[in-house]
């Protein structure tokens, strides 16, 4: 049994990924409702996101990475 599944939502984010606020790398994915998404950095994500989850929309927080990655990044991660 296999549906269709769209892997936008469950992609990791990459350093490619850019906020569509202020072009910082993205760490949070904003799926609206309508359809489409967003990306937000981390600063914008915790600004945006409350109200856009509020709104509907599917809020994919990796935001915990910036945290994870500095000094002790595992090295599975490589
Ligand atoms: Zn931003």
């Amino acid at each position: 049994m296999t549906t269709a599944t769209t892997t936008l939502s469950n992609a990791p984010m990459t350093a490619s990924d850019r906020c569509d606020r202020c072009g910082a790398q993205a760490y949070v994915r904003v799926v609206l409702s309508a359809g489409g998404e967003l990306l937000f950095c981390a600063h914008h994500g915790r600004e945006h996101g409350q109200a856009l989850r509020a709104a509907g929309a599917h809020v994919h927080d990796e935001s915990q990475k910036l945290a994870a990655t500095s000094s002790t990044a595992a090295p599975d991660e490589r």
